[in-house]
This record gives C-alpha cells, structure tokens and sequence, in this order.
C-alpha cells in the first residue's frame, strides 16, 4: 500500500525523530522504507520527503529535484532560485554543520500543508552532514534550491515547519499564488505586503 502523507496537526510532525543505527539502516525494513519514501516523493510530486511525513519519526529523509519538474519555471526563474537537478538522494541523522551568511526568500510549501505555501527565507548555503542508503557517512555543501530542500528536510526531523519560519503575511493557497504573486519579483511581494 502506498504511503499515505501526514498532514499538520499531526504530532509526529512536531516532534524530534529519533536518530537510526547503521544495522538498522542495513536492515531490510529501513531499506524498504527508503523506496516507499521515493514512490511516495515521486507521486506527490515532491522535491523532499521526510520520514515523519509518512508517520515514522525517524531521522530519514529523501530529495529528489527532477529536470521535468523545471518546466513550469522560466530560465530567469531557475537561474533566480539556483535550481538545478538534484539527483536522488538519502538522508539519514542529517546535521547542518555551517552556513552561509547570505539568505535567499523564495515561496515554499510542503506536502504536509497541502494547498499552501509562503515566501521562507534561507541560507543560500549550507553544509551537511549525514549517513547515506548504506550507513556511511558523507559531508556535502549545497546551495541554491538544493540547500533550501535540505533545510528544509532537517527541519521536519527536528519537528519543525516553514510555517515556523515563514513571512507569515505572504502565506497563500496555491490558487491565489496563481492569480496574485507566482509572477513577481519577491522584493515587489514584500513591498505590496508591508
Ligand atoms: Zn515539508
């Protein structure tokens, strides 16, 4: 059966996850929950997905930002947000260990608050640490859309929501992001919204 994602107000989304082992990580059930998250990410669509959203409260979590998901976006907006293609990846016990001090705003949203999204400001980059698929340990610097993604995912492992983080006045569902802002430069967004 499919995963079926947990929307807000359910605690497991507030709470810290607990970390894995590598010989759970090496476990059978752990690896197929690892492809659970990928079809689950892949028919939502999604760029993220992190384990409690799928009600496991467990430091886990997948990315994935595939080149068809760009064509809604212009080639400004690409080169604007720097989104490129993230390959897919896994994310285990991950930790942020630095930052730039630059910080991007851009609209996000989330599959736990379906329907919505809100201008989040962002380190442009950041550091991660973390154990990959097979429990070894990896170090990546990341920028652009990919450090937001990231961001974002150790966020939910720590029972934390861009809701938390939000410019709470742009919060919109997807039909108005549609109609009122989608198109405008975020410097204009936060002036109209003042
Ligand atoms: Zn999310």
């Amino acid at each position: 059966m499919p995963l079926e994602i947990v929307q807000a107000g359910d605690p497991v989304l507030r709470q810290p996850s607990r970390l894995l082992t590598a010989e759970e990580i090496r476990a059978h059930k752990i690896q197929q929950l690892i492809e659970e998250m990928r079809e689950a990410m892949r028919s939502a669509p999604g760029v993220g997905l992190a384990a409690p959203q799928a009600g496991y409260p467990l430091q886990l979590a997948v990315i994935e930002d595939r080149a068809d998901y760009h064509q809604k976006l212009t080639a400004s907006q690409l080169a604007e947000r720097e989104r490129r293609p993230v390959p897919f990846q896994v994310l285990i016990n991950p930790t942020i260990v630095s930052r730039s001090d630059q910080s991007r705003t851009f609209f996000e949203g989330c599959l736990s608050l379906a329907g919505y999204c809100a201008l989040v400001p962002r380190s442009l980059s950041v550091r991660v640490e973390y154990l990959d698929e097979q429990g070894a340990p990896r170090s990546q610097d990341v920028t652009g859309w990919h450090a937001r993604i990231v961001q974002h995912e150790v966020d939910h492992l720590q029972g934390t929501l861009y809701i938390d983080r939000m410019l709470s006045r742009s919060f919109t569902n997807l039909e108005n992001l549609a109609r009122h802002w989608k198109d405008l430069p975020v410097r204009e967004i936060l002036e109209r919204l003042k």
